[in-house]
């Protein structure tokens, strides 16, 4: 009962909890929250007053399309978001993983002609569990713990 009312303390709006903390940046930068009006309230979870290392973020009046959604799944894949309205949860969303990653990710191949000429990254996901983009230019892999988020 208190977890629900921790969940839905904005009135309209998201909240994407069970953010592991190292993650937490990387979803800031890739939903781009600096560039939202609306309120934004970013936290640590906590569970019977032991910290999870978990975030959350609670954003007001904004409900992201699929589209962007889907790009969360890079940086934490099977993250929930809880779509609130009127302060009930009214729909949660699982994020799942796309299958093309196009000009988001930087490819971690030096040499790659992407990170030498303006052209924007194209990848295919091969692997959806582990989260492994294959680079359609180079064709080197970029894998979860080198995604690097390309402003
Ligand atoms: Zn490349």
């Amino acid at each position: 009962m208190k977890k629900e009312m921790q969940v839905s303390a904005i009135k309209n709006g998201t909240v994407i909890d069970h953010i592991p903390t190292q993650s937490l940046f990387k979803v800031i930068n890739l939903l781009e929250l600096e560039k939202i009006k609306s309120s934004i309230t970013i936290g640590n979870n906590y569970s019977s007053n032991i910290m999870t290392n978990k975030a959350i973020i609670k954003i007001e009046d904004k409900f992201f399309e699929d589209e962007e959604i889907n790009k969360i799944a890079l940086v934490i894949p099977n993250v929930k978001l809880n779509i609130i309205k009127d302060y009930q949860v009214v729909e949660k969303k699982v994020v799942a993983v796309p299958k093309k990653v196009i000009g988001l990710v930087q490819c971690m191949n030096p040499k790659c002609i992407t990170n030498h000429e303006e052209i924007v990254t194209r990848f295919k996901v091969v692997n959806t569990e582990k989260i492994d983009l294959k680079c359609v230019y180079c064709e080197k892999i970029t894998d979860y713990g080198n995604i690097k988020i390309r402003k």
